[in-house]
């Protein structure tokens, strides 16, 4: 089998070999993963097995969540707190919750009508189910997709981005353990591109579901458009966040850091533009531009480092020629800008915190996903400017509001064209709370009961208990 070097981000050094599968293997795992879901025991076990299966999946990630950890951090760059705190654990819950909670979102419902008939209302499992995953959170997003999927009954194929393989292979690797039945998950390492057609429009395959760039999402759509596949698309976002003058400054500062250069930018929901208004504008970029020169970046499994490298260095070239532009279209560069010059970041991808200043709406920077550590920011006067500011994108993800009224702010977030709305927090996600986009960040929603039942089907089951007649029984008596 032909394989692929992985990179680590931080030091340009291959950290690992993975095997690298081609159009037939693929077709072998869709033939495994539908014999699995029609003839194999999957479907004919318990909710109550299924539960168990994944609580023994949240214990395997725990019990290697360090190892986890380390080796999220060297194949994505990004500190170790933030894989040690955040990706791993919240890997393991996500299971957890969907453990816990599998059989109450899989109630069927009755409803009595008006008529005096009835209906019941079942959410059954779709089938096969493929999950496409990016490389920005690569355990965390496979855990969503596949807690859900497995809590609903399908059986599926996992492909990560070949760039990040590694912690979803150990995932697959736990669920093995945890002891599921042969078939049931099944894991395709390769470049999308090579393998997207035959995955993406295979007639076996029941559903997609899609985290990845708006680009690659709109392949996917006409893919899956020729066997007619449920999709869930999680796609890019340029969003932003508002700060209104009655935030408190230093809360609003540290949150839209945060919201910025966690993950050195590479986050879907990145605050990319901040809106300020005018009233605190000075004193908001001064603080904004002294913390985000202190940054300390560097090799992620260093407990000291606060930002690792960009992912690649396609994808450092991509950010550069983002910067390169907005220098040509006229914003000003407050900080940033640049590849660092110390010689221990030399072999890394790294990038500096970039932040730009008087950026106008029309510009690229301030419309298209840059996807790594460039903050434009813009002031406002009016708070329906800043609405409509932050209304004028193509994409709809996410947006902070930062305000110390709360009812102005949640007034305001009823106004604002995304999916996702955080006031006087940024980046909190729920296993109980639907997430999703707008416009060209997406449809359809991961997490809590909604994003659970995108994984069913939902039948209807209509019945007349009467007893009587139905009209449709003597509808052509008369003739
Ligand atoms: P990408 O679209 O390049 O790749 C995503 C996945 O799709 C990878 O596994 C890749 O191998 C696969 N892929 C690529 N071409 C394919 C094809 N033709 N058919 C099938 N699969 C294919 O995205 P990326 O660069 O890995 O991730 C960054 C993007 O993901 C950003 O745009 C970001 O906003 C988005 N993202 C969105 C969310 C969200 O929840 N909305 C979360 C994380 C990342």
């Amino acid at each position: 089998m032909k394989t692929e070097k992985v990179i680590n981000p931080a030091t340009g050094a291959v950290l690992a070999e993975v095997p690298c599968a081609d159009k037939e293997d693929i077709k072998r795992a869709i033939a495994q993963a539908r014999r699995a879901f029609d003839h194999g025991p999957w479907t004919k076990v318990s909710l109550t097995q299924r539960k168990e299966y994944l609580l023994k999946i949240a214990q395997g990630i725990m019990d290697r969540a360090e190892q986890l950890a380390q080796l999220e951090t060297k194949n994505t760059g990004k500190p170790i707190k933030e894989t040690t705190f955040m990706d791993i654990p919240s890997s393991a819950k996500t299971f957890e919750y969907f453990a816990h909670n599998l059989e109450r979102y899989l109630k069927s419902k009755r409803m009595n009508l008006d008529s005096g008939a009835q209906s019941y209302l079942f959410p059954e499992s779709r089938g096969v189910v493929v999950l496409i995953v990016p490389w920005n959170y690569p355990l965390l997003i496979a855990s969503w997709k596949l807690a859900q999927a497995l809590a609903a009954g399908n059986t599926v194929i996992l492909k990560p981005s070949s760039l990040t393989a590694l912690t979803a292979l150990e995932l697959v690797k736990i669920a093995k353990e945890a002891g599921l039945p042969n078939g049931v998950v099944n894991v395709i390492n390769a470049p999308g591109a090579t393998v997207g057609s035959v995955l993406c429009s295979d007639s076996r395959v029941d559903m997609i579901s899609f985290t990845g760039s708006t680009q690659t999402g709109q392949e996917i759509m006409r893919l899956a458009s020729s066997s007619t596949k449920k999709l869930i698309m999680e796609l890019g976002g340029k969003s932003a966040s508002i700060i209104l003058a009655d935030c408190d400054l230093e809360t609003a500062v540290g949150g839209a850091l945060t919201s910025i250069f966690l993950n050195q930018g590479q986050m879907c929901t990145a605050m990319s533009r901040i809106l300020i208004d005018k009233k605190i504008f000075s004193q908001f970029v001064e603080q904004f531009v002294e913390k985000a020169k202190k940054i300390k970046l560097g090799n992620g499994l260093d407990s000291k480092t606060q930002m690792g490298p960009l992912i690649s260095a396609q994808q450092r070239e991509k950010v550069i020629a983002y910067v390169e532009q907005g220098k040509k279209e006229g914003a000003k560069i407050l900080c940033g800008g640049k590849i660092p010059q110390s010689p221990e970041l030399k072999n890394g991808f790294f990038f500096e915190p970039t932040v730009f200043g008087q950026v106008d709406e029309q510009m690229s920077i301030f419309q298209e996903e840059i996807f790594g550590p460039v903050v434009c920011l813009s002031e406002f006067s009016q708070e329906e400017e800043a609405q409509r500011l932050a209304n004028d994108s193509n994409f709809g993800l996410a947006c902070c509001i930062w305000s110390s009224d709360l009812e102005r702010a949640k007034n305001l977030s009823r106004k604002i064209n995304a999916g996702t709305i955080w006031i006087n927090t940024y980046g909190m996600f729920y296993n109980e709370a639907p997430y999703g986009g707008f416009k060209q960040s997406g449809f359809g929603k991961e997490l809590g009961r909604e994003g659970f039942l995108e994984y069913t089907r939902l039948k209807h089951v209509n019945l007349d208990p009467s007893g009587e007649k139905p009209l449709v029984s003597y509808w052509y008596a008369f003739g």
